[in-house]
């Protein structure tokens, strides 16, 4: 079985619950979005090689697609070259448009560290299949005021319904054109589908930039009528950007 990837790299998770920690990112290509605050441009479409940087300082290339053994020697070589590699961070592009490759791979050879699943959680197809290899999730919900995107109300709550006893957090993008109706409809939709899940209001704008900020009150209004629905609601901006990372 053969995947397609964009990158592998480590540096430190800037979103959600293990923000801070070190991690292996496994990005996937390939999206079936196409969000106007894309920060990962060069993943939405498959390539024709894959980036791996080492943590040793070796940089290569592979050929897409990568079988799933070449994948997990290479994955297993980052563990070897730095043990500080707390997780694997399975993201995208959506990693779910590959979810047979991601099964395959997994199951046949498990890393040494627990799998986060970062997914923009609007493809459920093979998450039942999928979510024994992965520790946690994390599901963005997308709004369509600020996504540019249609809404995918529908394809969120089979997502989240489907992921009932796994650690689950949620991540909502918003900035200064984000309609509070969306963010109300998106809390309810946590509340009823992930009860018990961290909802992370997420600015949007590039922490320093002056462009599209988001007005600190308004952000407070999101943030009380989220909280309103989901208690356990938290503003939290994208660590890995305020420190200049990958
Ligand atoms: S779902 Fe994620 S990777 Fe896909 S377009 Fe939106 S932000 Fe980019």
């Amino acid at each position: 079985m053969n995947g397609w990837l964009s990158e592998l790299f480590v540096s430190l998770q800037g979103e959600g619950s293990y923000s801070g920690q070190r991690q292996l990112f496994v990005r996937l290509s390939g999206c079936n979005m196409r969000c106007r605050y894309c920060d990962t441009p060069d993943s939405l479409e498959k390539t024709q090689r894959c980036r791996v940087d080492f943590p040793g300082g070796e940089s290569k290339f592979l050929d897409n697609p990568v079988s799933v053994e070449t994948l997990a020697a290479v994955v297993a070589r980052f563990i070897a070259e730095d043990p500080s590699i707390a997780m694997l961070a399975v993201t995208g592009g959506e990693p779910m448009m590959q979810a047979d490759f991601l099964e395959a791979w997994l199951k046949a050879s498990p890393p040494e560290r627990p799998c986060l699943l970062e997914t923009n959680a609007t493809i459920a197809r093979g998450l039942d299949r999928l979510l024994p290899s992965f520790s946690v999730v994390s599901a963005d919900v997308k709004l369509p005021s600020n996504s540019g995107e249609a809404s995918f109300w529908k394809q969120h709550e089979e997502f989240l319904s489907g992921c009932a006893g796994v650690e689950l957090y949620v991540k909502m993008p918003v900035d200064a054109v984000t309609s509070r109706e969306d963010v109300v409809r998106g809390a309810e939709l946590v509340a009823r589908c992930a009860p018990g899940a961290t909802l992370y209001l997420q600015p949007l704008a590039d922490p320093g930039s002056s462009e599209a900020a988001q007005p600190a009150a308004f952000m407070e209004e999101l943030l009380a009528e989220a909280s309103a629905r989901v208690a356990d609601t938290r503003v939290s901006v994208q660590m890995h950007k305020v420190m200049g990372l990958r």
